[in-house]
């Protein structure tokens, strides 16, 4: 019987597989489970409440076992973190071909959900983990960093210097709040309930320090923010008693936002119920948890109101809290805007997301020639040139080795040939695994965060992210996949995601130029369908194709 034991990807140019394009899914696969890189890998647990990167133990031996064996031409199917046949399609196919948690619309609910998934059916694939390209907290530094620099834009000059940010979630995502409000030279607050979050996040240097109190982390805050010193503050409690505490105390608070897992009720701690007795409540009872939890994050809800209504910039950081307080009766739960369209809805317009990279030979060394490449390649981006810096000095590698940064429609494709072409010459040591974040510009479906309040009231379309996928299947993606509930939970977003691998070959670099230029090409044909005049200035500028607009 195959369970639980330690995971790491294989490094270095020796095949286990073979090709590169196996190797890759085969590494991503396994790097997504390495202790360095999960949060729980004992129980296949990547990030995100329950984010899985396999069903369970038998099903991860059988996908090692069969992309291992894998041929050229051949394509293995993958249903909810299992694997369930191997076709044989040809040499311009993705190589796995994955769908995770779909539900048909109606039974699109956590509790049919959760018994399904009791029955060993399906499996919560989150956004990266059943896809295998989530690279460690680092992937959402660069979200958060872009994030909090919008921010700081709209309301405080440019910098976050002299300002006072209080969140709560220090996990697999949050965990990247502390350190991307610092590099934005801000102070952060950060509240989790768990002290091993807190702990995990100050050994990775994420966050800076931790204090007794909520008072003691004021006191820590203010002297920091007076002084205009970056500096993370971690504090252990419940955000739930603890924002309506900082509300009441008259916190001098600039900002406020949260990422508790609150996207999924049973991964949110209820007031009442220690930290220790909740994972064996959650699954004792469930239905009272959930209405505890509900009933919790109205009132962390409707603290953060308070804090809005005080002057503070407060948004949801895209985990659903808002749905959920709602839920539990609250009527001013969406008194604040998400982060997208408060934030980053213009980026989406130019094409831009999260493109990342790993190498797949282990060597940090490859990482630090590809960001000299990303430099050189785009010299006009300043805010671009101090990520890669300061990523550079600050990032913590979690498994192999990765980068990410926004890139943007004509960018990302430049970036993806100049990696192949230094694979083929031999400046990098192995080949790249190129893909992004589901969370992009064209690849997701929801309403409560990336197509929120769109402006041809589109939100719950999901034929986008439907066509993004067959579009990366299309123009040869090494593997592709469409995943349901992602970030937002049950019924709240359908998103697909795409993986290229640059190994240095002809073929791979003109599968990377069509997947790389098509990919966030659907971001801009989104965005013009929806009537973004900054979409249609880039659309016309770099000749992306309208139907609609010709003739
Ligand atoms: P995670 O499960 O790894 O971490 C959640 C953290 O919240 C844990 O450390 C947990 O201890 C803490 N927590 C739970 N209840 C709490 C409470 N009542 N008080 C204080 N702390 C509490 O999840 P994650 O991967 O960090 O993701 C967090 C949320 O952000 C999820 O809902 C996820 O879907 C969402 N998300 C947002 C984005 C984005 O770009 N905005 C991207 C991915 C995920």
């Amino acid at each position: 019987m195959s369970g639980p034991r330690p995971v790491r990807a294989p490094r270095g140019t020796e095949l286990t597989a073979l090709g590169w394009q196996q190797e890759a899914a085969l590494r991503m696969l396994q790097n997504n489970l390495d202790p360095e890189v999960a949060e729980h890998p004992d129980q296949l647990v990547v990030y995100g409440g329950t984010g899985k990167a396999a069903r369970d133990w038998r099903s991860f031996d059988a996908m090692v076992r069969t992309l291992t064996t894998l041929k050229q031409d051949e394509t293995m199917l993958v249903q909810s973190g299992r694997p369930v046949g191997v076709m044989q399609t040809h040499e311009w196919a993705p190589r796995v071909l994955i769908a995770n948690s779909n539900l048909v619309g109606d039974w699109a609910t956590w509790e049919e959900f959760r018994r399904l998934e009791a029955l060993g059916l399906t499996m919560y694939g989150q956004m990266t983990a059943g896809s295998w390209i989530y690279i460690g907290t680092q992937g959402i530094l660069q979200g958060t960093y872009e994030t909090f620099a919008a921010v700081a834009a709209k309301r405080f000059g440019g910098t976050l210097a002299g300002t006072i940010t209080l969140t709560a979630g220090l996990g697999g995502m949050g965990g990247a709040q502390p350190l991307a409000v610092t590099m934005n030279d801000g102070v952060a607050i950060c509240i989790d309930c768990d002290p091993r979050a807190i702990e995990r996040r100050i050994e990775h240097r994420y966050l800076d320090v931790r204090a007794d109190s909520l008072e003691h982390a004021l006191t820590l805050a203010t002297e920091a923010r007076d002084a205009r010193r970056p500096l993370s503050i971690g504090v252990l409690g419940n955000a739930a008693e603890l924002l309506p505490r900082a509300l009441e105390l008259g916190a001098p608070v600039d900002i406020v936002t949260d990422q508790t897992s609150a996207h999924d009720p049973l991964a949110y701690l209820p007031v009442g119920i220690p930290f220790e007795e909740m994972a064996a409540y959650a699954a004792g009872k469930p239905a009272d948890f959930t209405l505890r939890a509900r009933e919790s994050m109205a009132r962390h809800v409707e603290a953060m109101v308070g804090f809005q209504d005080a002057g503070a910039e407060v948004f949801d950081y895209g985990n659903s809290i808002r749905g959920e307080a709602k839920l539990a009766g609250y009527a001013r739960a969406f008194d604040f805007p998400g982060f997208v369209p408060a934030y980053i809805r213009p980026l989406f317009c130019e094409g831009r997301g999260p493109f990342r990279w790993a190498a797949l030979s282990g060597d940090p060394a490859d990482i630090a020639r590809t960001d000299r490449a990303v430099l050189d390649l785009f010299p006009e981006n300043e805010s671009l040139h101090r990520w890669i810096r300061l990523a550079g000095e600050r990032v913590h590698f979690q498994g192999l080795p990765a980068r990410i940064c926004w890139l943007g429609y004509g960018e990302r494709d430049r970036a993806g040939e100049r990696f192949n072409d230094m694979v083929a010459s031999g400046e990098l040591t192995a080949p790249l695994a190129i893909g992004r974040d589901h969370l992009d510009c064209g690849s997701v479906a929801s309403p409560y965060r990336e197509t929120e309040a769109m402006r041809d009231g589109s939100d719950a379309i999901a034929d986008w992210p439907l066509l993004n996928a067959m579009v990366n299947v299309a123009s040869g993606a090494s593997w592709v996949s469409i995943h349901h509930g992602g970030g937002v939970g049950m019924g709240r977003s359908i998103h697909a995601g795409q993986v290229t691998v640059a190994d240095g070959t002809k073929l791979a670099g003109e599968k990377i130029r069509r997947v790389l230029t098509n990919d966030p090409g659907m971001g801009v044909v989104r965005h013009v369908d929806a009537g973004y005049e900054a979409a249609e200035g880039v659309a016309s500028a770099l000749g992306v194709r309208i139907p609609m607009a010709e003739g």
